[in-house]
């Protein structure tokens, strides 16, 4: 299945390659402090692979706070928040906003809460490698 997603003005865009296709596409509805104020539900496949456009990369803030092992990539035209990478080890790993994605039927959605608070940085590491999307590309300045 190809997933296809975008900040609100399209500076930032994706597309997710999700295969084999998903009976059901996880959102998880992350607690740490970031996404609680922004409502950042996030969803990844392993075996994924995403392709990160970006028309005007002086319009990306890259956000990061705490263990500053991840990055938010926050559109600084229209405020929304599609991505999210992180890399370790030298390989880029990323989730996905679910709130970004366009066309897809709500109903394959599956919502939960998500609560990593506590967990060490080592094992947050880990989670990432096991369940974030592990194949990420970026087309800057392709606008
Ligand atoms: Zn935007």
């Amino acid at each position: 299945m190809l997933l296809h997603g975008r900040c609100h003005c399209g500076n930032i865009a994706y597309t997710l390659n999700w295969e084999p296709s998903p009976s059901e596409i996880p959102a998880r509805a992350c607690s740490c402090s970031f996404c609680t104020k922004h409502g950042g539900v996030w969803t990844a496949c392993p075996e994924g692979r995403l392709r990160l456009s970006i028309k005007d990369p002086g319009q990306v803030s890259r956000y990061s706070f705490g263990t500053r092992t991840a990055e938010f990539h926050v559109c600084a035209r229209c405020g929304v928040v599609p991505a999210a990478t992180s890399d370790i080890e030298g390989r880029l790993y990323a989730v996905v906003n679910v709130n970004t994605l366009e066309d897809l039927d709500p109903a394959l959605l599956r919502r939960a809460a998500a609560d990593f608070e506590g967990e060490s940085e080592e094992a947050r590491l880990a989670r990432r490698v096991r369940n974030w999307i592990g194949q990420v590309e970026f087309d800057e300045g392709s606008g």
